[in-house]
């Protein structure tokens, strides 16, 4: 879990930009918090929340080393309709 941590805090102090793809593929780019987290997208109204996905991170940096990779980054978005989309219904 420390390494996990020590990575999370330099991709922080990085200030990596965000890239956000669509489920269409097209790359959105935007100016997220600094700490790197993904993102729950809303495919009927846009809307997106952003969370934190710890279990991702772990698996991320375990498979990646376990293949023998270095300076490993990654993203993950997933899609769906949020609540108020549904309520809507
Ligand atoms: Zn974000
Ligand atoms: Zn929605
Ligand atoms: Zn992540």
């Amino acid at each position: 879990m420390a390494t996990v941590y020590r990575n999370l805090g330099l991709m922080a102090e990085l200030g990596e930009v965000d890239t956000l793809a669509r489920e269409d593929g097209e790359t959105l780019y935007r100016r997220c918090s600094d700490v790197h987290h993904h993102h729950l997208i809303c495919r009927q109204c846009g809307r997106t929340v952003e969370v934190d996905g710890p279990a991702v991170e772990q698996w991320a940096i375990a498979v990646a080393t376990e293949h023998g990779f270095s300076d490993v980054t990654h993203q993950l978005e997933l899609f769906g309709r949020c609540a108020a989309c549904q309520a809507a219904d």
